[in-house]
């Protein structure tokens, strides 16, 4: 089992579910918010090598943190894994979209810089500009949209930017959710949960419920669920390969 973006170190108790994930052997890619829970991540993640750390600066915080950029770029050479980064349009947070672009577009560079990475890519309401900064400094770096939750359009134009994306049961939950996933190209999507903040019936998903996207993803793409499964296996191993051959 996979979960390509979940927040292990905010559930209430980390250390319980990284014991759960090695328990499961599961393939889990830690994303962090901001480069101190990144150092955090590190330790909690120990010596499992299926759980792998991501670097990142969550847009949402940006506007509080923007000064943190530098360190997370500097933090860039020290993982393949770059994430939770990207830019969110939604309401909330335009005031800061200028400053959340300066700041995807920085942590991009010093992607690019270290050979590549692989990205995980927040782009609520903000595909569009996502897709223009990954134009001009995605690199070797290979980005994965993570929940995505454009139009159609813009879901064609990230698939003819190469993206992958990683979906959950909380975006399958929704018929748009899943109609989307009927759009996007099998043999780049892997599963997530992006919990404690995806949830399921009110309650926070954990890592091992990425599982739960396997059997709705067979019932949208028409396909037998043990041929989902085996998809998602060599989707995993594909890009692991495209990653490296970035680094
Ligand atoms: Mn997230």
């Amino acid at each position: 089992m996979i979960d390509l973006h979940c927040h292990v170190d905010l559930y209430p108790r980390p250390a319980t579910v990284i014991a759960e994930i090695a328990r499961r052997g599961m393939y889990v890619l830690a994303v962090t918010t901001t480069p101190r829970s990144f150092q955090a991540n590190r330790i909690f993640a120990g010596e499992n090598p299926k759980i792998r750390v991501a670097v990142g600066l969550h847009p949402e915080l940006v506007a509080e943190r923007s000064h943190e950029v530098s360190e997370v770029c500097s933090l860039v050479e020290m993982t393949k894994y770059v994430g939770e980064i990207g830019v969110d349009g939604s309401s909330q947070h335009r005031h800061s979209v200028d400053l959340q672009r300066d700041v995807f577009r920085t942590i991009l560079r010093a992607a690019s810089r270290s050979g590549g990475r692989m990205l995980s890519i927040h782009s609520r309401n903000a595909v569009r500009l996502v897709l223009d900064d990954l134009e001009r400094e995605c690199g070797a770096s290979v980005p994965v949209m993570h929940w995505f939750s454009g139009s159609e359009l813009e879901l064609e134009a990230a698939v003819a930017r190469r993206c992958w994306f990683s979906v959950g049961p909380a975006m399958l939950a929704s018929k748009r959710g899943r109609f989307l996933a009927t759009l996007m190209p099998k043999d780049r999507v892997l599963p997530e949960t992006d919990g404690p903040f995806g949830q399921m019936d009110g309650a926070p998903l954990m890592p091992w419920h990425a599982e739960l996207a396997l059997p709705i993803l067979a019932q949208v793409w028409n396909l037998p669920l043990d041929e989902v499964q085996e998809q998602m296996r060599w989707n995993l191993k594909n890009l692991g390969q495209q990653h490296i051959q970035g680094i």
